[in-house]
């Protein structure tokens, strides 16, 4: 492939032509010089399958490496998917931060970033930053949907969901509900108002494309009926997409479809008063109501301090839920979620 400047300008080097037909299996390889290796590189694995003309898709997974489902469900759809049988371009990422996934922590070891905090990236930068920069200019000026899969990571368990910002184009609002009712997670959650810039979804917004993330799980375990849904909306968005022929099925246990939500501003966040050890009164999905009592932090270094009983900030559905135990003053406990409305 002919060098562009922006290849000239990354430090990471590949083989893959993005124009060429047929399915190609490689390597992004990020320099990390090290004692012991001074032209190492780091290889993270990326596929590209092309036929005809049609769109171009993102599927991202393993921004955080304590979140398996992704890393799964993209990796076998790169094995599985016939090139003979895609009308666009599909590029997958299963294990973007795959020093974290192979750590199985959402912090990459390497240089100590959230990967979902480096976007648009450096290309002198740090390894994470260096990565976000090749993904920035390289690859999301191609895309026209972006689907990174997240599930909640060690610290929280999410309600099943597929998740988006709100933006401030009602017709970008309307087709991107569109989508996630398409990829037909049990929950889709809008978010207002939250500083996201630096995350890969924002990046694909930056760049035009429709994008979409997801909360499919967490605790750090794989969830089997997370896997589920991650494979089923993947094949869901390239069937919407013209991609590969066929119908998604958006089916849910219910009979309904995909719940349209929103988390709104910080009052739909619990945080912690102080450090403590938090004991919930609720899983996800479980509707609450305002001054219900959320749970008791406990002191159990002070034998004579009673719990500290902590009560839901306002009404609404729980969509995230603590994982961790211990907590320490402002970390998250809770986050909820309520009926989506546009007013
Ligand atoms: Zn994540």
């Amino acid at each position: 492939m002919a060098k562009s400047a922006e290849t000239f300008k990354s430090r990471i080097f590949h083989d893959l032509d993005f124009d060429k037909p047929g399915k190609q299996i490689s390597y992004l390889r990020v320099p990390q010089s090290r004692d012991g290796g001074a032209w190492s590189t780091v290889e993270i694995p990326i596929a590209v399958v092309k036929g005809g003309k049609g769109p171009t898709v993102l599927f991202t997974g393993g921004v955080h490496g304590d979140e398996y489902e992704s890393q799964i469900a993209i990796s076998r759809l790169a094995r599985r998917i016939d090139p003979g049988s895609v009308n666009g371009k599909i590029i997958m990422l299963p294990a973007v931060d795959l020093p974290a996934a192979l750590a199985g922590r959402r912090m990459c070891p390497i240089d100590g970033r959230d990967f979902n905090r480096c976007m648009p990236g450096d290309a002198r930068g740090s390894f994470c930053e260096m990565l976000a920069h090749f993904i920035e200019s390289m690859i999301m000026p191609q895309v026209e949907v972006s689907v990174d899969v997240h599930s909640a990571g060690n610290s929280m368990e999410a309600a099943l969901c597929s998740i988006m910002h709100w933006v401030d184009d009602p017709k970008t609002i309307k087709r991107t509900q569109t989508l996630t009712e398409t990829f037909a997670a049990p929950y889709n959650v809008v978010f207002w108002g939250v500083d996201e810039t630096a995350t890969v979804a924002a990046s694909a917004e930056r760049h035009g494309a429709l994008s979409i993330s997801t909360e499919i799980g967490g605790y750090g375990r794989v969830r089997p009926d997370a896997v589920r849904i991650a494979e089923r909306g993947l094949d869901n968005v390239l069937k919407w997409m013209g991609i590969v022929e066929g119908k998604p099925d958006t089916t849910q246990p219910d009979g309904g479809q995909t719940r349209q939500m929103m988390v709104r501003d910080q009052r739909s966040y619990l945080f912690a008063p102080s450090d403590g050890l938090f004991e919930p009164t609720f899983v996800p999905e479980q509707q609450i109501k305002a001054g219900e009592l959320a749970g008791y932090l406990h002191f159990v270094e002070e034998w004579a301090r009673l719990p500290q009983p902590v009560e839901f900030p306002i009404d609404g559905y729980i969509w995230m839920a603590p994982g961790s135990g211990r907590v320490k003053k402002g970390d998250v406990m809770a986050v909820i979620m309520q009926e989506f409305t546009d007013n």
